[in-house]
């Protein structure tokens, strides 16, 4: 393998640890820890290992979530939902709401992200955020692009200029991931499942963002020799081991900087979730920096 690895467990630890120490300091200074409600509805499994996941993260870097967060059945109403939303809307001790995805058929995910107060949607799902982040006026970023921005600053390359290609159009990854990178100056193509001809787009590329849920769709032989390598896919082989939408080790041959799967980017989104959280917390108070 001649890529370097960008190391996702490695920075995300640097990270939490800085925010470990701010989280002391605020709530020596306020009075009360951030707070972040997590909400799970229904008992899917990956489901609850993120969220079990979450509040882990909280607890270890000092975030008050427990006292918030909710388990649901799954044959919750939407009305009893968007209530209880309403509720941590109005709770000054709750910065953060985060409702897990996805919800059961009754309950419109739309509806959902859109009751969450914009100032605590820590997810960056609202369109609000979402807008903000198109108009270059960032507040609260989506966490899985935010968390890619982060590795990618790891690599010390100057985005403006680059050619780009993020591979997936989802609300939650690509399309933020695009616009994050031309609020960085890059280059940007997004290519999706109707894109023609995916190998010519990514041949070109300085940066690929590989984020299709498809295991291997991006072959190895395609990456441009030093090209950074940042792949956000996760998905379970038949054997149970997760693999990410890039062919990892002919890509490693050819790459300049390559993410693991799992350990690059995954650790990353939850670390920005907390740094929302945080950065909620102190704009509640009046105490950004
Ligand atoms: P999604 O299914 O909502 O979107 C997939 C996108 O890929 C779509 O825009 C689709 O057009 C595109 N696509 C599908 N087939 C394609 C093809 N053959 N060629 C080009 N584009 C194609 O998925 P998502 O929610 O954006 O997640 C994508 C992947 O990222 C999944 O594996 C998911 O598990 C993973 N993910 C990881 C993290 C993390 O923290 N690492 C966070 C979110 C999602």
């Amino acid at each position: 393998m001649k890529a370097r690895t960008l190391d996702g467990k490695t920075v995300a630890a640097r990270i939490r640890k800085t925010m470990t120490e701010e989280v002391a300091a605020l709530t020596a200074r306020h009075g009360r820890a951030p707070g972040l409600a997590v909400i799970l509805v229904g008992e899917d499994a990956a489901s609850e290992v993120y969220v079990r996941n979450k509040k882990k993260a909280c607890v270890d870097c000092g975030i008050e979530s427990e006292a918030f967060s909710q388990t649901l059945p799954a044959n919750t109403t939407q009305q009893h939902l968007l209530g209880l939303i309403a509720e941590l809307n109005a709770n000054p001790k709750v910065d953060g709401i985060l409702v897990q995805m996805p919800l059961p058929a009754q309950i419109n995910p739309e509806t959902v992200i859109e009751a969450i107060e914009p100032d605590k949607d820590v997810d960056g799902f609202h369109p609000y955020n979402v807008g903000r982040l198109a108009a270059r006026i960032p507040s609260l970023r989506s966490c899985t692009p935010y968390g890619c921005m982060k590795l990618l600053e790891e690599t010390g390359i100057d985005l403006h200029g680059q050619e780009v290609v993020v591979v997936g159009a989802s609300n939650i990854v690509g399309r933020p991931m695009a616009l994050e990178l031309l609020l960085a100056g890059a280059t940007v193509t997004v290519v999706h499942k109707f894109t023609r001809d995916l190998q010519s787009h990514v041949e070109r590329a300085d940066i690929v963002v590989a984020a299709a849920g498809k295991p291997g769709l991006v072959k190895g032989a395609w990456i441009k020799p030093g090209a950074v390598v940042i792949d956000v896919g996760i998905n379970r082989l038949p054997d149970g081991s997760l693999t990410g939408d890039v062919e990892f080790a002919p890509a490693a041959e050819r790459a300049g900087w390559i993410t693991p799967v799992p350990g690059g980017v995954g650790p990353m989104t939850i670390t920005m979730l907390l740094a929302n959280t945080v950065q909620a917390f102190r704009e509640h108070l009046g105490d950004a920096p």
